[in-house]
């Protein structure tokens, strides 16, 4: 079978990866611990996946499944977008960046609070060629307050517009049916099926 390193440091996104590609027939591997950490200073969150994808390849010398994500934010005019993860800081935690936010947008009236995340997820070679590319969009609102224990990130204070709850109030499995993560994932299970 087909090896697939899963390119994330992440444990949060690599569990919803993991679930949400449990059964395409291809071996998925994270990464192994001893590797440094991929860079992440491209402009785009497709440089950015391009970036992690090619960095982890090259040195499993494997065949590598990388994303990156984003929440933009109308009223930010797409903040903070690419730079979701360091938002509040390059050490800030997934509260400090939901702080932040909520600081940023206070005072915000509710039909001005639309945003949505971004997931674009790629799968380069060990030689750097880029073999599939998708993108997946979950449009929604960011609330005034925290709601709910799931999830991670923003996911506390993101309601998608399908939903009354906030993704943090959705079970892992509610989740991972309609996320921007999985509809990056299925729009690329096609193409990461003709691979195989
Ligand atoms: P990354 O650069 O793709 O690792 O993600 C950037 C940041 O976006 C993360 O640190 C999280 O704060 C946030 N993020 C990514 N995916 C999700 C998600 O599915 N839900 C909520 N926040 C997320």
């Amino acid at each position: 079978m087909k090896i697939l390193t899963l390119g994330t440091r992440n444990p949060d996104k690599l569990k919803e990866i993991q679930e949400i590609l449990l059964r395409v027939p291809v071996r998925l591997r994270p990464l192994p611990a001893d590797l440094p950490e991929a860079p992440e200073e491209e402009p785009t969150l497709e440089g950015n996946a391009l970036a992690k994808a090619r960095f982890y390849a090259a040195r499993t010398g494997t065949c590598c499944l990388a994303d990156d994500t984003g929440l933009e934010v109308d009223a930010l005019d797409g903040a903070p977008g690419v730079h979701s993860a360091r938002f509040a800081g390059s050490e800030a935690s997934y509260a400090d960046n939901r702080d932040k936010l909520l600081e940023a947008l206070a005072g915000v009236p509710g039909p001005r609070r639309t945003a949505r995340f971004r997931t674009v997820v790629v799968v380069c070679t060990p030689g750097g060629d880029c073999l599939a590319r998708a993108e997946g969009i979950l449009e929604g609102e960011v609330l005034t307050a925290p709601r709910g224990d799931g999830g991670f990130g923003y996911d506390p204070i993101f309601r998608p517009l399908e939903e009354r709850r906030s993704l943090a109030e959705l079970s892992a499995e509610e989740k991972n049916r309609l996320s921007h993560r999985w509809r990056a994932l299925n729009a690329i299970r096609p193409q990461l099926l003709g691979l195989l």
